[in-house]
């Protein structure tokens, strides 16, 4: 019987994140990850050796159910980075039980389930992460998966030129400029969004926004 690297399910909460930040969901955060960025807020996760349970794909499903009490059916996996796992039978199961998927990855790798499922939070790192993901190989990940949105964290005018870069080249996929939490957030967002407001390279489908569950001290 298979087992799955987890490091841990919480929830319900709210997507802090992204285009669905402030919807309701449950989390499952998995262990382990291909990429080693300086300013990663998941360092506990970032091995695949931290997993604090090593689970089949029911138990995961029941682990889930049992914590979201019937209140959320949006579950969002993340890491780490969640690709690194064969999670196509988990998927099948919670697809089973009625649940909206949403994955949250940096686009360095395409297992054949990611097609299956509800939502893709591409997160390509920039060049202030010291694990920069290169357009080249990353544009696979964009022509192939089809419910995305793109989302990159900024802390440096380098972080900035990368962002808008991306923009350039996919300007049809959602995308939100999230200010790097590593020290006071709020001077970073202020930037950003100043910068933001008075720059033609950027249309109307891209937004600004802080990692709210990190300003607001929760979960
Ligand atoms: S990709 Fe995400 S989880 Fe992996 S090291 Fe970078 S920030 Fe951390």
């Amino acid at each position: 019987m298979s087992r799955i690297s987890v490091y841990e399910v919480f929830g319900p909460t709210i997507q802090g994140e992204g285009m669905y930040c402030g919807h309701r969901t449950m989390f499952l955060r998995m262990a382990g990850c291909d990429y080693r960025c300086s300013w990663c807020d998941t360092l506990h996760a970032q091995s695949i050796k931290q997993a604090r349970y090593e689970l089949t794909e029911e138990e995961i499903v029941q682990l889930i159910s049992g914590e979201a009490g019937g209140i959320t059916k949006r579950v969002t996996i993340t890491g780490g980075n969640p690709c690194i796992h064969d999670l196509s039978r988990l998927v099948s199961l919670l697809k089973q039980e009625n649940y909206k998927i949403h994955i949250e990855t940096q686009g360095s790798i395409i297992p054949s389930w990611l097609y299956s499922v509800d939502h893709v939070c591409i997160s390509p790192k920039p060049p202030s992460s010291g694990n920069i993901t290169e357009l080249s190989s990353f544009d696979k990940f964009m022509s192939s998966v089809a419910a995305k949105e793109l989302k990159i964290v900024i802390g440096t005018d380098e972080d900035y030129l990368y962002a808008k870069k991306v923009h350039q080249e996919y300007k049809s996929c959602p995308l939100t400029l999230q200010a790097c939490t590593t020290g006071d957030p709020l001077p970073v967002l202020n930037w950003l969004i100043e910068k933001v407001s008075s720059d033609p390279g950027f249309d109307d489908n891209v937004k600004v926004l802080p990692q709210l569950h990190v300003l607001l001290g929760i979960k």
